[in-house]
């Protein structure tokens, strides 16, 4: 990262702000869609199902006075298998590396026995934290008083901030008070780059996206998306081929469906929407595999870019 600085030709600018910001929290408080309504973009995907998140997702927002780089993480759960083993580590890695932590809960469903390691491992980290209370669209404001007292209790919070992540609310005060907190500091990044993950990172979860909001049950978790050829071919049409690993043989039945119809309905969601985040036409070649338990194996997991 000095490296960049040392040789970027960006102007030094005086006063200028910037740091990393983490976004942790349980599953399902709404950190991904924080990222996207922070950056104004979609970069994480977001489904209604918990666990959707696997990856440290970076966004990183430019202005002329200061560039946050927001990690939204999986959310922290107690894992049952190494894929979990290893959302959670990212989660906790992501605080470590922070300068600002924002932790973040739902305010419709507040768990406080899943926080407890958090709460822990926040109470070990050095970094300044928020607590953001988030789905604020969902409940009655004067609910909101007896939680923040709550958690005025429970930790040293250097400020709590309610918010919707889904509406906007709060959001703009938000970030002025992230700036508040954030140290002077270099541009690490040129301005007009929004993340540290490739394309190819992006096109792989927007394919996930589409099964986990088109399968039921174990299917979503137990699929994983691999680029296998991502290249510009004849008449400007970008070529992508995708394997979407499952675990087992009766599930990779269900992923294609009857006629193939569950895939070919994937793959349309999937083309249109990689379409417009490449800004390119797409052909998008879409396959269904078994890796047998990739998801409690060291090794495939590997393999599958989650390590
Ligand atoms: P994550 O697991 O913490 O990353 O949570 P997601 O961002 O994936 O959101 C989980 C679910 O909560 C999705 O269905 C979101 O649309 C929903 N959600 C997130 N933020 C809000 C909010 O502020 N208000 C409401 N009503 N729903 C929200
Ligand atoms: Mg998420």
């Amino acid at each position: 990262m000095n490296d960049i600085t040392k040789n970027s030709i960006l102007p030094e600018v005086d006063n200028f702000k910037s740091g990393y910001v983490s976004i942790i929290g349980n599953p399902n408080v709404g950190k991904s869609t924080l990222l996207n309504s922070l950056m104004g973009m979609k970069l994480a995907i977001v489904t209604p199902k918990p666990q959707t998140t696997r990856n440290r997702i970076t966004g990183i927002l430019t202005t002329d006075n200061y560039q946050i780089i927001f990690i939204d993480t999986p959310g922290v759960l107690e894992p049952k298998y190494k894929l979990q083993e290893r959302m959670v580590k990212t989660a906790f890695l992501a605080t470590d590396d922070a300068d600002l932590i924002l932790y973040m809960l739902d305010a419709t469903n507040v768990d406080t026995e899943l926080e407890k390691r958090i709460l822990v491992h926040l109470s070990e980290s050095n970094a300044k934290t928020f607590l953001l209370i988030n789905k604020i669209d969902l409940v009655d404001k004067r609910s909101l008083l007896p939680l923040i007292d709550m958690y005025k209790d429970k930790f040293d919070f250097e400020e709590i901030h309610p918010i919707s992540a889904l509406q906007g609310d709060g959001l703009s005060e938000l970030i002025g008070l992230i700036v508040q907190y954030l140290p002077q500091g270099p541009i690490y990044y040129p301005p007009d780059q929004v993340s540290e993950s490739n394309e190819r990172f992006f096109v792989a979860e927007i394919i996930r996206e589409k099964v986990f909001l088109r399968t039921k049950q174990e299917i979503p978790y137990a699929s994983s998306v691999l680029i296998e050829q991502f290249k510009e071919r004849d008449k400007g049409k970008t070529y992508i081929q995708a394997t979407i690993f499952v675990e087992r043989d009766s599930q990779k039945g269900i992923l294609i469906g009857k006629r193939g119809r569950s895939i070919k309905t994937i793959g349309q969601d999937a083309r249109r929407e990689i379409e417009e985040f490449i800004g390119n036409p797409v052909y998008l070649d879409l396959r269904v595999a078994v890796k047998e338990n990739w998801s409690d194996n060291e090794r495939e997991l590997k393999e599958l870019g989650y390590f």
